[in-house]
């Protein structure tokens, strides 16, 4: 498949909002939502007095933050598409993760002091009352099976136990927070003291409602709806480089899916051994109305799957996804940095995007080297400047410095730069390129692990 199938225009740049400007008005949003949840148990607490009084406020209060914030961080991974690609994929997930983080404290310190605060006011010691709460109470035995839920997905989602498990495991483990949220929404509804009131509790079910039509919608009918109307098969398998292979996709009607280069799909192969797992890939060229490129580097048992894709088989691609496009682009001096696969993406741009360009493209050897004769082509094509740095780090390490990229762009504080690499490489760039004075809105930068 030659890349002139594959060109299509520059995309267009001028008159853009700032980057910040939507993940911003989204936080505002769901601080907004919290505060209308304290405005809720406010209004509906008329005082509160002594130890008890507290303890059991702090309770309800941790409970209500809880049950708000839930929804929040499923829709945050519903694939909704103004967020995947004006917030960006990996950001929304470490808002997940850390959103994670908050859930599972709200729901312990809702437990505790709820618990506490009852047993103050009945008399008992805690542990009784707690007892007396789980299998006496309305719908508490829900409410503890949500908790343990809940809390059981803290502990796999913990970093030291993430890394003892594949991701494919860890993903269906984490499924069952699904379950947790639903079984904490009838303890809610009838628990909950601030719920029992109108407007409060019409409003409580229609946000449920709607997170899971949002959810239904985005996570099961559209991917099952594109599935049929786009017909993703693999086209064919391409060897690359050592352990690369790019895979070229066939469908019908792809420009409908509004793919920018920069973007990755979740691509799902239809066969017995990956069908379960939906794995990200950035387009390696600019997506064409019948042909979408991906690239491929071995690191695992998906990857290394790739290289062996028979012509034919079905793929379910959700998306595209991401952030990282030209729409981040403010300037017309455009720097691109790439290290290892991380060029896929910056392939695609490279393409594609407005502007007087400079690839930087690092790689171990000149076997590594992918895509070059298309590199070239691009770079003669658009009178764009594409730098190689090849070898060991240790020959490289002034290079990626502040003083080595001001040295290796001329101008480089008014150029936007797009980077993609290893995580390490991504975050020691990043900071060369601030103390080189470029400004933290110009620099974008996309992560392949979240
Ligand atoms: C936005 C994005 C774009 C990417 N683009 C490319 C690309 O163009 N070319 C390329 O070679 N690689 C790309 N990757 C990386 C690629 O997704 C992983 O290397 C691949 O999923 C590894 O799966 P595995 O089963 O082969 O290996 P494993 O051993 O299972 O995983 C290796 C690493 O990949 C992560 N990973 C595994 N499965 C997933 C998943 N479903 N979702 C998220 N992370 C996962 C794991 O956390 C682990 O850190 C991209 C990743 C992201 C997040």
């Amino acid at each position: 498949m030659s890349t002139t199938a594959l060109r299509r225009e520059a995309a267009p740049s001028g008159g853009k909002a700032s980057p910040q400007a939507v993940p911003r008005l989204v936080l505002a949003l769901v601080a907004l939502g919290a505060a209308a949840v304290l405005a809720a148990w406010w209004r509906s607490t008329s005082s509160v007095t002594g130890a008890a009084g507290w303890l059991t406020g702090a309770g309800r209060i941790t409970g209500l933050l809880a049950g708000y914030l839930a929804p929040i961080l499923l829709l945050l991974m519903a694939r909704i598409p103004v967020l995947e690609r004006r917030v960006g994929g990996d950001r929304l997930a470490r808002w997940h993760a850390f959103g994670g983080r908050y859930l599972v404290y709200l729901v312990t310190a809702h437990l505790l002091t709820i618990t506490w605060g009852y047993a103050l006011t009945d008399g008992k010691n805690p542990v009784a009352e707690g007892v007396e709460i789980v299998f006496h109470y309305p719908e508490m035995i829900k409410g503890t099976l949500a908790t343990l839920l809940m809390l059981g997905t803290g502990v796999v989602s913990a970093r030291a136990a993430r890394k003892r498990m594949s991701y494919e495991t860890w993903y269906y483990l984490h499924l069952a927070t699904y379950l947790a949220i639903a079984l904490a929404f009838s303890h809610q509804i009838v628990n909950g003291a601030e719920l029992s009131v109108q407007p409060e509790r019409t409003l409580w079910c229609a946000y449920y409602v709607l997170a899971a039509a949002v959810l239904g919608w985005y996570r099961l009918l559209l991917p099952y709806l594109r599935d049929r109307r786009h017909q993703l098969r693999v086209h064919s398998v391409v060897p690359e480089g050592p352990g690369v292979y790019s895979v070229i996709l066939r469908g019908e009607r792809l420009d409908e899916l509004k793919a920018q280069p920069g973007q990755y799909f979740r691509l799902q192969f239809q066969t017995r051994a990956l069908r379960w797992a939906a794995n990200p890939y950035s387009l390696s060229a600019a997506p064409h109305p019948n042909f979408l490129r991906f690239t491929v580097k071995n690191l695992g048992a998906h990857s290394a799957a790739v290289a062996g894709l028979e012509p034919g088989t079905k793929v379910r691609a959700e998306g595209p996804y991401g952030a990282f496009t030209h729409v981040k682009a403010r300037s017309p001096r455009v720097l691109l940095i790439a290290a290892g696969v991380g060029i896929t993406p910056i392939r695609a741009l490279f393409e594609t995007l407005p502007g007087q360009l400079t690839l930087v493209y690092r790689a171990g050897s000149d076997a590594q080297i992918l895509f070059r004769s298309e590199l070239e082509e691009i770079a003669a094509r658009r009178g764009a400047r594409l730098v190689y740095l090849v070898g060991s780090r240790r020959r490289h390490r002034d290079t990626l410095t502040a003083k080595g990229l001001a040295r290796l762009v001329p101008g480089l504080t008014g150029h936007d730069v797009y980077l993609c690499g290893p995580e390490p490489m991504q975050q020691s760039v990043i900071a060369a390129l601030r103390e080189a004075g470029v400004p933290g809105g110009r620099i974008h930068h996309e992560s392949f692990e979240f």
